[in-house]
């Protein structure tokens, strides 16, 4: 489940930094590589601070395992990925930053962005990782 930051609760209780970890479903839909999933669930360690503007600046790191079949050699492997994600949020949102409306924060966009962010363009075997970097 991701969970929603309570912006207006953690204001109250002067609470303006928090950390939030946590696992979701990957959309599998994300992926470009083919015969390459990602295995549930993805992980998520995130830390929050609230600015006295009511932006909120999210960063931490998302990681998952990638598997499937080597996009050289079709051999089966697997990989680790490790993200450092990085979002701000504001009621009235500018450029790169995310909206949120009524006090609570979805991360639902953020997490899918860092997903698509974090996803290679292939998946290598060890061995093709090898010959590739000879
Ligand atoms: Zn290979």
């Amino acid at each position: 489940m991701v969970p929603r930051i309570d912006v207006r609760t953690a204001l109250a209780k002067k609470n303006y930094t928090g950390e939030l970890n946590f696992s979701f479903d990957a959309d599998n839909g994300l992926i470009d590589i083919p015969y390459v999933e990602i295995s549930s669930p993805i992980r998520a360690a995130l830390h929050y601070e609230i600015f006295a503007d009511d932006t909120v600046e999210v960063t931490g790191k998302i990681s998952f395992t990638l598997k499937g079949l080597c996009s050289r050699c079709l051999a089966e492997t697997e990989e680790e990925i490790g993200f450092a994600a990085e979002g701000v949020f504001a009621p009235d949102p500018k450029d790169e930053e995310y909206g949120y409306a009524n006090g609570f924060i979805d991360l639902g966009e953020f997490l899918r962005d860092s997903v698509l962010f974090a996803l290679p363009s292939r998946l290598l075997c060890k061995n093709c990782t090898e010959e590739e970097s000879e």
